[in-house]
């Protein structure tokens, strides 16, 4: 399977036998959600997966979703309350315990950013207020449409500037937890602009790390600076979810298509997330337009489709992995010839020219496989924003690396004793590609840059006989 699985880790894929069975269903990447559960529930969790893999240097990947700033309401006296439309309903700043008339908010400048006439969302969008007055504190609303809200449930304010920073104090402490726990990619939710994420790198570096940045694509501000945003980041998520309260549910199909080709032109990677097959959350088999979301996902360009609820607390997490990859292996067995919508990178420097080149080389001669010898994994995603049918082999030293591409369209990272010639490099990649099955007298394209090991240099293209 050339497309990847990303699978949200909670309570309902703790078990040992889960994470394992995820694992044998395909899962590639394993997505915590700093905003739920405490910092010790994803120590445990990292420290499972890795002790459950049986190549833990190379795979899985771990990737830490922060929850940036989320606004969010606070406790209910009784856990929920139910708004009714046509009531008044208060949001403070102050501490208060939540009833069906008022409730707090974790924000402190909510009171201030928000002018009469806004319309604020609770719960996904499932209930929504207008504000009729602030006085800088609190914010009193007319219920427009009620309902059921409960503990800390998310509020949205649509098309309101809001003040808060890009990293909440959470956030960096989740950073840091996450970082020296060792995982393998960074994500931010409710990016806003590039500088976002430079404040995110900047927070990493100060930590002595580096790690690949998803920035998620979940407000209209994102959405209007996405290729800004594109440039800084190393992958994007399209976060359907909160995109559907932000922007407006019937404009998320054109936005995914939009970010998926826009990635794609720039070789950054893209998930597709959320609702995916929300269904199976309680049911064993997930609706057909749900089959289609995913293999359209897939038709558009994706390098990932995610799962969330389905398997972080959901009744059927491993039937839910098993049924993705059902979906994306019989989709991707009628892809024939087909090319996404859009373009694969400009061949325009070194290693974009190498990618395009190594692409129509595969292709001429039927080749079995393109490998790339790839010091940051750089060339690697230029040759995977081709989508080609075939596996890509990314050779690297680095195990870092190797699990940083991971969420990769068609990458299969191998790991490489450090390399002094290429003759040697071909030697390796002739056992690599036996061992797995490929057979001799197949063709494959061969990648690399000379002088070996330093990374920004593509320059080398081999059209190669295994076992010759
Ligand atoms: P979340 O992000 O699950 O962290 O909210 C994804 C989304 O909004 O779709
Ligand atoms: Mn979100």
């Amino acid at each position: 399977m050339n497309t990847k699985i990303v699978a949200t880790l909670g309570p309902a894929s703790d078990g040992p036998d889960i994470i394992g069975g995820l694992m044998e269903a395909g899962v590639d990447v394993f997505r915590l959600n700093a905003a739920h559960g405490s910092p010790e529930d994803h120590r445990l969790r990292i420290q499972r997966v890795r002790e459950l893999s049986p190549d833990p240097e190379v795979r899985p990947a771990i990737l830490v979703d922060l929850q940036g700033p989320k606004i969010r309401l606070g406790v209910f006296e009784s856990g929920s309350a139910t708004l009714a439309t046509g009531s008044d309903f208060v949001i403070t700043t102050e501490p208060v315990l939540g009833t069906a008339q008022r409730a707090s908010t974790n924000y402190p400048g909510f009171a201030r950013d928000v002018r009469p006439g806004d319309h604020v969302l609770l719960a996904d969008g499932s209930v929504e207020l207008r504000v009729l007055e602030t006085d800088g504190v609190a914010v009193r609303c007319r219920v427009v449409s009620g309902g059921p809200v409960w503990d800390r449930k998310g509020i949205n304010v649509p098309g309101v500037r809001l003040a808060v920073g890009s990293l909440t104090d959470k956030d960096l402490k989740d950073l840091q937890l996450a970082v020296s726990a060792g995982v393998d990619l960074v994500g931010l939710s409710f990016v806003r602009t590039a500088e976002d994420v430079r404040a995110l790198r900047r927070r990493m570096e100060a930590l002595g790390a580096r790690r690949p940045i998803v920035a998620k694509i979940e407000k209209p501000e994102a959405w209007q600076n996405l290729d800004a945003i594109l440039e800084e980041a190393d992958g994007l998520m399209v976060a359907r979810g909160d995109l559907g309260v932000e922007l407006a549910l019937e404009k998320v199909p054109f936005v995914q298509k939009a970010v998926i080709q826009r990635a794609r032109r720039l070789g950054r990677f893209v998930i597709t997330a959320t609702q995916m097959l929300e269904s199976m959350v309680q049911n064993p088999f997930p609706t057909r337009a749900e089959v289609s979301d995913v293999a359209n996902a897939i038709y558009d360009g994706s390098d990932a489709v995610m799962l969330s609820a389905e398997t972080s607390v959901g009744h059927y997490p491993l039937e839910a992995a098993r049924m993705m990859a059902r979906i994306i292996a019989e989709t991707e067995s009628t892809l024939g010839n087909w090319e996404p919508p859009g373009s694969a990178p400009a061949p325009v420097s070194d290693a974009p020219i190498l990618a395009d080149a190594a692409i129509r080389v595969a292709r001429c001669s039927s080749a079995a496989a393109v490998a790339v010898f790839t010091v940051s994994g750089a060339t690697a995603r230029l040759v995977a924003a081709h989508r080609p049918r075939v596996p890509i082999y990314a050779f690297t030293p680095q195990a870092a690396v190797a699990r940083q591409l991971t969420p990769v369209y068609g990458v299969e990272p191998i790991l490489t004793p450090p390399m002094t010639s290429t003759d040697q490099m071909v030697a390796y990649l002739d056992r690599a590609l036996l061992e797995r099955g490929a057979s001799a007298g197949a063709r494959v394209v061969f990648v690399a840059g000379q002088p070996l090991g330093r990374p920004g240099i593509t320059n080398l293209l081999k059209l190669h006989v295994i076992g010759s």
